[in-house]
C-alpha cells in the first residue's frame, strides 16, 4: 500500500485514508457507530479531525454510508457523491439492489444518519478530485445504479466500492443476489480491472496489493470487452 494511503478494517466493511499535503480525504465511512475509530486511525496516521477535508461516498448503502454524518459533524469535511447517491444521503436511504424480502426490510427499517445537506457535493465520472494527485472519478454501475469508484494513476490504487471484493482471499464481483444490474456490474469489473490497478482497495476483504496475476485472472473469465459502452 502506498505510503499516503490507510486502509481501516472497520470488520465487516473497509474505509481508506488518503493524505495530501492540504489535508486528508476519507473514502467511505462504514456502518453508523465507527466513527471514533476512523478519528483513532487518523489521529495515527498524522491528523486531528479538523484535517479531514472530503468524505467521498462510493454509494449509498448503510454499510458506506453509515458514519458519514457522525465524522462530517466532527471534521466539518464536506461529503462528494454522485447525484442519485448525494440524494439517498439526505434522507438516509439506500439504493435498491436486494432480493424482494431483504429489500422489503431496508427500504422500510433501514435508517442511517443523514449528514448536513448543504455539505454534499455532487461529483461526475470524468472529474477529478485533487487527492493523492488526481483522483479519478469513474462510474461504476452495477451492484448499484449509481456507485462510482475513484482510480489514482500516480499510486495505482483503485477504491473499487463493491465493483469488486476479495472476501474468501479471493478477487471476485459482488455476488449477484445483491446487485441491481449483474451485466452492468460486469462491464464496470471489466473496466476497472483494465486499468490494471497496482491496489485494488475494495469495500469488503483485505486490499488485493500488487497482484496483476489476480487482476488479469478476473479480466479474463468476463465476457465483455472494457471497451463496451456502458
Ligand atoms: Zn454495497
Amino acid at each position: 500500500m502506498p505510503n499516503d494511503v490507510l486502509w481501516i478494517d472497520t470488520g465487516s466493511v473497509n474505509c481508506y485514508l488518503c493524505r495530501d499535503p492540504d489535508g486528508y480525504t476519507l473514502i467511505d465511512t462504514a456502518t453508523p457507530g465507527k466513527a471514533d475509530l476512523i478519528f483513532e486511525r487518523l489521529a495515527e496516521f498524522g491528523g486531528q479531525p479538523s484535517d479531514l477535508r472530503r468524505i467521498i461516498i462510493t454509494h449509498a448503502d448503510i454499510d458506506h454510508a453509515g458514519s458519514a454524518a457522525a465524522v462530517q459533524a466532527r471534521s466539518g469535511a464536506s461529503i462528494h457523491a454522485g447525484k442519485a447517491t448525494a440524494a439517498l444521503l439526505t434522507q438516509g436511504r439506500s439504493p435498491r439492489h436486494m432480493p424482494g424480502v431483504m429489500q422489503f426490510v431496508v427500504d422500510r427499517f433501514v435508517r442511517y444518519p443523514r449528514p448536513e445537506p448543504g455539505r454534499i457535493v455532487t461529483f461526475a465520472a470524468g472529474d477529478t478530485m485533487p487527492v493523492l494527485g488526481g483522483l479519478h472519478v469513474l462510474a461504476a454501475p452495477g451492484h448499484t445504479p449509481d456507485q462510482h469508484a475513484l482510480y489514482s494513476p500516480t499510486t495505482g490504487v483503485l477504491f473499487a466500492g463493491d465493483a469488486l471484493n476479495t472476501r474468501g482471499g479471493r478477487l471476485q464481483l459482488t455476488p449477484a443476489r445483491v446487485t441491481a444490474d449483474m451485466a452492468a456490474a460486469e462491464r464496470t469489473a471489466a473496466r476497472l480491472l483494465d486499468l490494471s490497478p497496482a491496489v485494488v482497495a475494495c469495500g469488503h476483504g483485505a486490499p488485493l496489493i500488487d497482484d496483476p496475476q489476480a487482476v488479469a485472472g478476473l479480466l479474463a473469465l468476463l465476457p465483455l470487452h472494457p471497451e463496451d459502452p456502458i
